[in-house]
């Protein structure tokens, strides 16, 4: 069954009777795992009722990949994990800008460069900088 006190707060948002509280947004916050799927069909809703069907498109490409020193449970680019995970240092300059155009010409709107790691290194900086933006 579906919490009602969310339904009661997405049915105020969507019919724009003002936003909901703060304390109702910490309320929403600290759901449990079980209503996770109840509150994605709400947003979903309020984001029907302001959005339509408008979408963006975005895409990222994984620049410098594995060998991070950090240890996060989750990440396969730790080097503390054993994956299966291509490793590679970041990618050059070209490949970045080449790659920026296939997805803009694909229909990308925003296009973000991600490294594993926790830092670029002086040279890496370098290598971004020189990608040209358009
Ligand atoms: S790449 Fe980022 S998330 Fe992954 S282990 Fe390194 S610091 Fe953690």
């Amino acid at each position: 069954v579906i919490n009602q006190a969310f339904v009661g707060m997405a049915e105020k948002i969507i019919n724009e009777q003002g936003a909901i509280s703060l304390a109702q947004a910490l309320e929403m916050a600290a759901a449990g795992s079980h209503e996770t799927m109840d509150l994605i069909f709400l947003a979903g809703k309020i984001r029907q009722r302001f959005k339509q069907t408008q979408i963006f498109k975005c895409a990222i490409i994984n620049a410098k990949s594995g060998m991070c020193p950090e240890d996060c449970a989750f990440c396969a680019q730790s080097a503390h994990h054993h994956t299966d995970v291509a490793t590679y240092e970041l990618l050059s300059a070209q490949k970045l800008e080449q790659t920026g155009l296939e997805v803009a010409a694909a229909g990308a709107s925003n296009y973000s460069v991600v490294t594993s790691g926790t830092a670029l290194t002086e040279a890496d900086i370098e290598t971004v900088c020189q990608v040209e933006r358009r």
